[in-house]
């Protein structure tokens, strides 16, 4: 099981509360009295929806579909989170990503809140006709509680620029004369999305490997040497060396991870791995990964499945088996594939000393404990995968101001607000107790603690 988002949240306050640079202002019975309202803040979500959508199938039959709309917090701006299409969604799990969410645009400083929706169905189940109906479904039934400055909705698992366009398409016709472009982001082009959305988690999550291993780590080098932390240890034993990578999923998010990671020159370092729901491909030398890259566009998004397929395509690699990836001694893990991937059954086996969450939640809380004691740097995706929300933020400004902003606009503004980020997190992490996920959850509790007390919240 994925470490709780609540448990560490109260982990962080009971951490704060006794850090006497944590509001001040607040002493014995009124800070006590402030931790009790915050912890109670912070844990429940304000708003859930829920609704069965009913939806009528080609074959004839009507179906109702559980769908929800959670709500967490808006103490930093309008609701905001993805909406996710799978059969496994529940309510729970819905609760958990919406504070997450709250937590990372805390976190990065996205003046949002958070939020998440999701809808109980398989997509490969529903026709294309049946998935634009439950789209529009979806914004019918939530339409009072969505919109550009409540609540927006952006993709999530099983959703795509798709599905927002369909549904800022909705939106539009149920609140004809309003502004809709702010409504949904991850959208297509065309259609109000932002250059560098689709390509901004795996470049951001690229972005915090890179920044730790080069850029603080030059700037910081003689200090990381005195201070005797284990992590600086294995930080510092990593400098100048050249790394091998392993990246697990070759989607959305990893191939990009991949691509970043090919043609970085920062850092000496190589692919000699990628993975996908059916295979391992291995080079000791270093994968092609543009090449790899062009297969996959032409061939359903997969890798090839075996010896023939890898040569029939040109490349250089050895096939072996899907969970291999993550076992193989390699220098850095990235982790951009589905939760729960790292778990009480095979932590023993990780060699990579660093491990990097592209996906939310791969590691299990119990596996996650067990790394951070073996030394293990664990770069978290509350950090680590926050560059879709970011460049979210850049397309529902770009929509509210119909002004649009170049590739390379988007890259250096994504750049810049994870770089600040980092530089509030990483020097606390080689220096203190904490591990970086907890750092981040710290940081992330003080701000919404810090807001919420001085609009006069904490009653
Ligand atoms: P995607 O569907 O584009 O890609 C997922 C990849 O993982 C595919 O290559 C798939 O074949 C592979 N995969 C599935 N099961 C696997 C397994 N058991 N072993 C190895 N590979 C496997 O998804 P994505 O958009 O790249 O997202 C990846 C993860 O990152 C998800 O957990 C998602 O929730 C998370 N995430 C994505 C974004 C985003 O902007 N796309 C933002 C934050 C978090």
């Amino acid at each position: 099981m994925a470490k709780n988002t609540g448990a560490i949240v109260q982990a962080s306050l009971d951490a704060l509360f006794n850090d006497s640079r944590f509001l001040p202002e607040l002493q014995d019975e009124t800070r006590e009295k402030a931790l009790r309202s915050l912890r109670s803040i912070l844990s429940t979500p304000n708003q859930v929806h829920k609704s069965f959508l009913r939806v009528p199938l080609e074959n004839g039959e009507v179906v109702r579909i559980p769908a929800f709309r959670v709500q967490h917090n808006n103490i930093l701006g309008a609701y905001k989170g993805g909406i996710r299409f799978h059969e496994s969604v529940n309510e729970n799990e819905v609760v958990n990503l919406a504070t997450l969410m709250t937590l990372k645009n805390a976190l990065h400083d996205v003046p949002f809140g958070g939020a998440k929706g999701g809808v109980i169905l398989s997509p490969r189940n529903y026709t294309v006709r049946e998935l634009h109906i439950i789209c529009k479904k979806y914004v019918q039934y939530f339409s009072g509680i969505i919109g550009p400055d409540k609540d927006i909705p952006a993709p999530d698992m099983g959703t795509s620029e798709r599905e927002m366009d369909w549904m800022m398409g909705e939106y539009k016709s149920i609140h004809p004369g309003q502004s809709y472009l702010g409504s949904f982001t991850g959208k297509s082009i065309i259609n109000g999305g932002s250059y560098g959305r689709r390509t901004a988690t795996g470049k951001g999550v690229y972005y915090s490997f890179r920044y730790m291993f080069h850029d603080f780590l030059l700037a910081n080098k003689t200090w990381l040497e005195k201070s005797g932390n284990m992590y600086a240890k294995n930080l510092l034993g990593n400098y100048e060396k050249p790394l091998t990578m392993a990246i697990q999923g070759f989607g959305n998010v990893g191939s990009i991870v991949a691509l970043e990671a090919f043609s970085c020159s920062k850092i000496n370092n190589k692919v000699i791995a990628v993975s996908d729901h059916n295979i391992t491909l291995y080079h000791s030398e270093g994968l092609n990964i543009p090449k790899l890259m062009e297969y996959t566009k032409s061939n359903g998004g997969d890798l090839p499945k075996n010896k023939k397929e890898i040569d029939a395509a040109g490349l250089d690699a050895t096939p072996l088996e899907r969970e291999k990836l993550l076992t193989l001694d390699t220098d850095v893990l990235f982790l951009a594939a589905l939760e729960d991937q790292i778990h009480q059954k095979n932590m023993q086996n990780i060699n990579a000393t660093v491990i990097v969450e592209g996906a939310n939640a791969p590691i299990t809380g119990l596996a996650d404990d067990y790394l951070k004691d073996k030394g293990k740097i664990i770069i978290p995706d509350i950090l680590a995968n926050a560059g879709g929300v970011i460049v979210s933020y850049l397309e529902w400004l770009q929509g509210k101001d119909t002004q649009f902003y170049t590739e390379k606009e988007v890259n250096y503004r994504l750049y810049e607000k994870m770089k600040h980020t980092f530089e509030v997190v990483y020097p606390p992490y080689f220096s203190d107790p904490f591990s970086l996920r907890e750092n981040c959850y710290i940081h992330a509790v003080m701000k919404l603690s810090t807001v919420l007390f001085k609009q006069g919240k904490l009653y």
